[in-house]
């Protein structure tokens, strides 16, 4: 799958690709109703006129935010009354500081608060991970900013319900979380539209659509089953003729809307449902991972969302690390016994033939466990190094998921270079 086809996926994720800005800038915003324009971007910033000032909703990464304030700049310059933030994903609140003017009202759900803070905490952390399967360079991480160290730009927050109206316009806002903990949903009856944020994303891209990311593999909190589900039936309730979600295309009327969202919602049920009913019955993680997948009814391809990757987050999610094994209480990892493995093999000859023996049956996973085994005690062992980029390759060619995609190439990449500094 070609990577620019499914970036605007990818950037559901909150990640950016700086290159995809310049690649395709949109040059004018597009005309959803007399009132409602969208500035396409990662992710679509909205512009809602009244004739009492502008509602923006969301503002975009920040290096594609510049375009998406100039195309909606040239549907109206009256001023800018509220902001609405659908989450604290960096791909929506980037562009906060070009819409803000004197007093603006900046809106997000409470649990916005901690979602950023929770991302500043872990800058450190979450940065290397993003640029390696972003295939991007390490940002700068400065100084740690402390627990609670968040930029927090809203003025208004609310729990569960929020509804203003300006201009004659009533904007009915509801705590939607799925995606993240904090996102909303805004509505306005009298448009019966719906901004959703990320909670649909991949419109725009052909049918079928991907299962969502219920687990983000870079690293997130348990992105809850239930919550998700509770949420689009929110939206579902609401019967509305517009959805504008996050990333991709609006989807227009009643009867499309609710076979996309209700079909999304009960592939998310299935996957939740199979996997706690697998964990009732004593089944391990790695078993129900093998074991669960969704029927070809749900028409949802996998190359955004993974359902193995999340059986495993919502297993995880309920359960923690534990898997009852007593080897696992303690702090010495099964690798601490690979060089005890590697000698009794009678050196890295052996194992490393082995793991291309696997390759060659289509066990490329089985080889990566190998490799892993010689590379434990001798880091830039040639042919393991070797035998190890046959198996990411292998992975690759079978695969049709962007992330996973991006991880491959980041442990190829990484195992080059290993063997470039050791020759
Ligand atoms: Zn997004």
């Amino acid at each position: 799958m070609s990577r620019s086809i499914c970036s605007m996926v990818l950037l559901c994720a909150g990640i950016g690709i700086a290159a995809h800005a310049a690649d395709s800038a949109p040059t004018e915003a597009v005309k959803i109703n007399d009132s409602v324009y969208m500035a396409p971007a990662a992710g679509n910033v909205y512009l809602v006129k009244t004739p009492a000032g502008n509602v923006v909703i969301d503002t975009a990464l920040a290096d594609q935010a510049p375009n998406a304030k100039k195309l909606l700049d040239a549907v109206s310059d009256a001023p800018v009354k509220y902001i609405i933030l659908t989450h604290g994903h960096a791909d929506h609140i980037g562009g906060i500081s070009l819409w803000k003017e004197p007093g603006t009202q900046i809106i997000a759900q409470r649990n916005y608060v901690e979602f950023v803070n929770y991302v500043s905490r872990l800058a450190g952390f979450f940065g290397p991970r993003n640029a390696a399967a972003f295939n991007r360079p390490a940002p700068e991480v400065g100084r740690w900013a402390g627990n609670f160290g968040g930029k927090i730009d809203p003025t208004i927050f609310f729990d569960e319900k929020y509804q203003f109206t300006l201009g004659g316009v009533e904007f009915d806002l509801f705590s939607t979380p799925g995606e993240t903990p904090d996102h909303l949903t805004v509505w306005i009856p009298a448009y019966k539209a719906a901004f959703i944020g990320d909670n649909y994303s991949g419109i725009g891209i052909p049918e079928p659509n991907s299962f969502p990311n219920l687990y983000a593999i870079r690293g997130t909190k348990p992105r809850w089953a239930l919550d998700w589900i509770k949420s689009l039936d929110t939206v579902l309730q609401l019967k509305p003729e517009i959805v504008l979600n996050g990333h991709g295309d609006p989807i227009f009327g009643h009867q499309e809307i609710t076979r996309r969202l209700t079909r999304y919602r009960d592939a998310i049920q299935y996957v939740h449902d199979e996997t706690v009913k697998g964990m009732n019955s004593g089944k391990d993680v790695f078993t129900l991972m093998q074991e669960i997948k969704l029927p070809g009814s749900y028409d949802l391809s996998q190359v955004f969302g993974k359902v193995s990757w999340s059986v495993r987050g919502i297993y995880d999610g309920y359960a923690g690390w534990y898997d009852m094994n007593p080897a696992s209480m303690y702090e010495l990892p099964p690798s601490s016994v690979y060089p005890d493995l590697v000698r009794l093999a009678g050196g890295p000859e052996a194992i490393t033939r082995l793991a291309l023996e696997k390759v060659e049956a289509g066990k490329p996973v089985e080889a990566l466990h190998l490799t892993d085994v010689v590379l434990a005690s001798d880091q830039k062992n040639n042919a393991a190094l070797n035998a190890r980029i046959k198996a990411l390759e292998y992975l690759q060619k079978a695969c049709d998921n962007y992330v996973e995609e991006g991880w491959l190439e980041y442990g190829i990449a990484k195992a080059k270079q290993t063997l470039a500094q050791a020759n």
